[in-house]
């Protein structure tokens, strides 16, 4: 008896992979991923738009600082031209005092567009702030729903892999690892009786080639389907 207990499990995981299937499938479970995915939008803007802020605002203090040293370059200036007999001077002067004037009327341009975005991304974070909270309390009512869904069924999962797990004691490992992989792959079942009149795949109904009908003559033989990978298994009496 090879596969008695194999198949039994497999019976039995039958009900645990429909009610997997049921909550993966849920509208409980939609509704929960997008609010869970709008959430993550939310968050995703908020910290973009609070490291923009804080760049735009490292920015803006680097350029009050350039203005204020400008400034106090130009204050250095005052009076100077008083002193000056020299016409030649006084041109130079009051050249290097209008290029100095020049950088910072350019500077409190900069400072002052930068300024405005700063309060444009303020704006963005104070709006995507608010849906971010909604989104919030919508991603928290999904979430409480969803667990409720999934706890009502947990009882029954529990009682399953009970059984399942007492199950798998008693089955060889290679062959619970081939079920459990073929499991992953959602390829259902993972066990086929073969049936050597028609010589084919009981599942993808693909023909079985010769070399793997050879295989399969007494009870108790199994092969690998060439083509879906179930095992093809003879029933024993
Ligand atoms: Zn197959």
């Amino acid at each position: 008896m090879k596969f008695d207990k194999i198949l039994q499990y497999q019976k039995v995981d039958q009900e645990l992979l429909a009610l997997e299937a049921e909550v993966a499938k849920s509208d409980v479970r939609q509704k929960f991923m997008f609010a869970k995915k709008t959430l993550d939008t939310a968050t995703n803007t908020i910290g973009k738009l609070k490291a923009e802020a804080n760049e735009l605002l490292g920015g803006y203090a680097a350029m009050k600082e350039r203005i204020d040293a400008l400034k106090s370059e130009l204050d250095e200036f005052d009076g100077i031209l008083d002193d000056v007999q020299d016409v030649g001077e006084a041109e130079h002067y009051l050249k290097l005092v209008t290029a100095i004037a020049e950088k910072i009327g350019v500077l409190e341009k900069e400072a002052n567009s930068a300024a405005s975005r700063i309060d444009q991304v303020n704006d963005s974070y104070k709006k995507t702030w608010e849906q971010g909270v909604k989104a919030s309390e919508v991603y928290n009512a999904a979430k409480t729903e969803y667990n409720s869904f999934v706890g009502e069924r947990q009882p029954r999962v529990a009682e399953i892999k009970k059984t399942l797990d007492a199950l798998q004691k008693e089955i060889p490992a290679p062959l619970m690892e081939t079920y459990q992989s073929l499991r992953s792959t959602k390829k259902m079942p993972a066990f086929v009786e073969y049936d050597p009149a028609r010589k084919m795949c009981g599942r993808c109904y693909m023909e079985v080639p010769n070399d793997v009908c050879s295989k399969l003559r007494n009870a108790g033989d199994y092969a690998e389907c060439p083509n879906c990978r179930r095992i093809l298994f003879m029933p024993e009496e």
